[in-house]
């Protein structure tokens, strides 16, 4: 979640009801106490913006932790790599002039028609994140550059069809690599290889951006490197 407000929390979670969250918050921690079921962890993940530290995150976590949960922190990103990528394109073209176009994967697809362009409100959201994409490649320069990822060979997007993703962090269902269950873990390392997406998320750094977490408490917690302001 991401606030205590529905002003606030709205601004992130469209179409949600921050008081609906907070009830069903309630009810299950009661249900967690009739249950006895204290040795199920339940945590609340609050993802942290420019706009909704000091009071709203201070009130959200003191709420969780009064109904027994382990409130974690996270830095707001944003997690969408088609939408990213197009962002950073975009704003590089708008720097620079132009920005090179996407090569054309080995089956033909063709990223340069397929996605559309940075949405003007997707660009406008990713002003309230303290952490810019754009900044990934300073952010995680003491990382090794790799010319393949091999964070996504760790964790296997498998959708509801059996199909797997190109990554856990793409939404757009064309970029599938094939049937789980007619492929071997080396035969889907290898799809993903070469990716044209791939590419300009490396070019970017936005593999490091995606997968490590910056959780300040809680569980998970690999790095954390800017400096959290709740006042
Ligand atoms: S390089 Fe980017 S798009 Fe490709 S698998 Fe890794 S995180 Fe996903």
């Amino acid at each position: 979640m991401s606030g205590w407000t529905q002003e606030v929390y709205g601004r992130a979670h469209r179409g949600g009801h921050i008081e609906t969250v907070k009830k069903n918050l309630k009810e299950l921690s009661e249900a967690r106490i009739r249950g006895n079921h204290y040795d199920i962890f339940v945590g609340v993940s609050y993802h942290m913006y420019n706009d909704n530290l000091g009071d709203e995150l201070n009130k959200m976590r003191e709420y969780a932790e009064s109904l027994g949960y382990v409130f974690m922190l996270s830095w707001g990103r944003t997690i969408c790599i088609e939408n990213t990528v197009q962002a950073l394109r975009h704003l590089e073209a708008k720097r620079n002039g132009s920005v090179r176009p996407y090569e054309i994967g080995k089956d033909g697809m063709d990223l340069n028609t397929m996605f559309p362009p940075a949405k003007p409100e997707f660009l406008k959201s990713m002003e309230r994140l303290r952490f810019h994409p754009e900044k990934a490649a300073a952010f995680y320069s003491r990382w090794p550059v790799s010319p393949v990822c091999l964070i996504a060979d760790v964790f296997c997007e498998i959708r509801w069809d059996g199909r797997v993703q190109l990554c856990a962090w793409t939404d757009d269902m064309r970029l599938t690599l094939g049937n789980y269950l007619e492929m071997t873990q080396e035969q889907i390392s290898a799809a993903r290889r070469g990716h044209p997406l791939c590419k300009e998320c490396l070019r970017y750094r936005l593999n490091y951006y995606f997968h490590i977490t910056d959780c300040t408490n809680g569980m998970g917690c690999w790095i954390t490197r800017l400096p959290i302001t709740t006042h």
